[in-house]
């Protein structure tokens, strides 16, 4: 096991009737800004919690972030912030509102434009944020990075920033989301695990049994979660899994991919197509592709999540990518790009954008130019 320092600051604030907590979570004398995306919260019903919670506490609103959020939109709000003299900031919605309030807070103690601090990585100093969350997904709400994207460039880049104070998580806040939302999250789940477990086997036995004590959760919810009338328990199941994905809990001393995600965020910049479901589509070219590298987890996870056993190592290991397959299939999501009619084009805009940034991702740092276009190809 590799060194390693665990220090997640946020404070999990779990089950129904939570958001009626916030008065007591934020401190009294904060300006508040509330941010918000582009008005589910209205529908159904959690704006009105939020604001009969924080009735006579000092708060302005800011609405508009958008899915994948736009350093366009979030500059406004930087402004407004500003103006507004603002020292508090409560993130109300999913991934893009949290990641886009994560960039608030570094740019409303920044006197440069927002879009250097995602370029440089990493935010300085932070205005104190938290999280009321709506769709789970990202584990946004518990860990540190975010990810902006520049509409005028089409560019898509993740950055560092700050660990919500706290974040509430009311399973029934999930009953509204659309069947679609609920798959990709699933789906980002399932690859946050899979980015962190499918690396150099015999690490840590211990990340192994937590990574695949999701990916069984996950994948033994999913049909329930995706039915007309999920319960709470099986929403709870499912929110508190897609936080543990990625709070670092699953990644103290192992390695880890993301060459899944990188792509997958060229993708969604080039074509709008939502974060989960790139996933859904990019892992089986990766895991195509990575075959040999990633042999030991691959044979693994095929054993300990699919069931996969007999046969040769390479037809266990063929069994287990169509397996994988299978799961994103049977989230209702394509799993070629094709069927969400992208091929050679955006393949060559995705290399040439690797070979002019000198990008090398994956555990190997071999996932260049020239492995994306294969990893693509193996998913036309
Ligand atoms: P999202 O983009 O925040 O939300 C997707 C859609 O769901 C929005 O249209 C939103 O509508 C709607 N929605 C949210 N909650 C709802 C509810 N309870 N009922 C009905 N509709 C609801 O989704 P996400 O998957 O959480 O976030 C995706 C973003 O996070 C991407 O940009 C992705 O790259 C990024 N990401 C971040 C991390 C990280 O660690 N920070 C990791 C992976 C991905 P409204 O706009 O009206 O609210
Ligand atoms: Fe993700």
């Amino acid at each position: 096991m590799n060194n390693f320092i665990y220090h997640n600051p946020t404070k999990l604030v779990f089950g129904r009737g939570q958001i009626a907590r916030l008065p007591k979570l934020i401190p009294a004398d904060k300006r508040i800004m509330i941010t918000f995306g582009g008005g589910s919260v209205k529908s159904n019903g959690v704006y009105d919690q939020v604001v009969r919670a924080l009735e006579g506490r000092d708060f302005v609103e800011f609405w508009g972030i958008e899915p994948n959020p736009s350093v366009e939109t979030l500059r406004k709000a930087i402004a407004l912030g500003k103006e507004q003299k603002v020292d508090f900031l409560l993130a109300v919605g999913g991934g893009s509102v949290i990641d886009g309030t994560k960039l608030i807070a570094a740019g409303l103690l920044y006197d440069g434009d927002a879009w250097e601090i995602v370029l440089r990585g990493r935010a300085e100093k932070t205005v104190p944020l938290a999280t009321v969350l709506t769709i789970s997904a990202t584990g946004s709400e518990m860990n540190s990075g975010a990810v902006i994207s520049r509409y005028e460039t089409r560019e898509k880049y993740p950055f560092s920033g700050s660990y919500p104070l706290f974040s509430i998580l009311d399973p029934e806040v999930l009953y509204s989301l659309p069947k679609r939302q609920v798959a990709c999250g699933l789906s980002d789940t399932f690859v946050h695990v899979l980015e962190q477990y499918l690396t150099t086997p015999g690490q840590s036995r211990l990340m192994d049994r937590w990574a695949e004590g999701i990916l069984h959760t996950v994948s033994e919810i999913a049909p329930e979660a995706l039915s007309d009338n999920p319960d709470y328990d099986v929403m709870s199941e499912y929110m508190l899994s897609a936080t543990l994905a990625l709070n670092d809990m699953i990644r103290m001393g192992v390695r880890e991919d993301w060459a899944t995600h990188m792509i997958g965020h060229e993708i969604t910049a080039l074509h709008g197509l939502t974060h989960g479901a790139t996933l859904a589509i990019v892992i089986n070219g990766t895991l195509r592709v990575l075959r040999e590298q990633k042999r030991g987890k691959l044979l693994q996870y095929g054993e300990r999540i699919w069931g996969i056993t007999g046969g040769t190592e390479e037809e266990r290991i063929d069994r287990t990518i169509a397996a994988n397959e299978a799961f994103f299939r049977s989230l209702g999501l394509s799993t070629r790009l094709s069927e969400e009619g992208i091929g050679e084009q955006t393949i060559a805009e995705v290399e040439r954008r690797f070979n002019a940034g000198g990008w090398n991702y994956g555990e190997e740092g071999n996932v260049d130019g020239a492995m994306a276009r294969r990893i693509l190809e193996a998913c036309l």
